[in-house]
């Protein structure tokens, strides 16, 4: 049996969500685009749970569930304030590239807290985490 190659292992609290949504999202083809496509998007966008966002800065995918999200969307928003993004949350799911991305920023913040003020270091330690 071969091992999966990292970009392709998820885990997370969302992770088995993520792959449901993966596996049974139709696949986009190409078509011409008619006058109902703003409407259909919008519907199709509107999927709570089940609509996953890349989010590259955070080193995660989110599975947008809105009211699992401290992120804090507007009332009815059918995407996720993906700057505000909170690593409690439980629409998170990480690659195993995702984790060790992770780890690396990690590790990098916790250098420049060791040759840092206390203030500061204290301050990125607890970004670090
Ligand atoms: S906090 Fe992050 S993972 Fe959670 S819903 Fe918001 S953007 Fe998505």
């Amino acid at each position: 049996m071969t091992a999966l190659p990292p970009e392709r292992r998820v885990s997370g609290p969302a992770a088995r969500r993520a792959l449901t949504a993966a596996t049974t999202t139709p696949r986009f083809e190409g078509r011409i685009v008619p006058k109902t496509f703003v409407r259909k998007a919008a519907q199709f966008l509107a999927r709570d749970g089940i609509v996953l966002y890349d989010n590259p800065d955070a080193f995660l995918i989110c599975a947008f569930k809105h009211g699992n999200a401290p992120c804090e969307p507007e009332p009815g928003a059918t995407a996720p304030r993906q700057y505000a993004c909170q690593h409690c949350c439980g629409n998170t799911v990480r690659t195993d590239t995702h984790a060790h991305q992770a780890r690396q920023r990690a590790d990098e913040i916790d250098q420049l807290a060791a040759a840092s003020p206390e203030k500061i270091a204290k301050c990125l330690r607890g970004k670090a985490k």
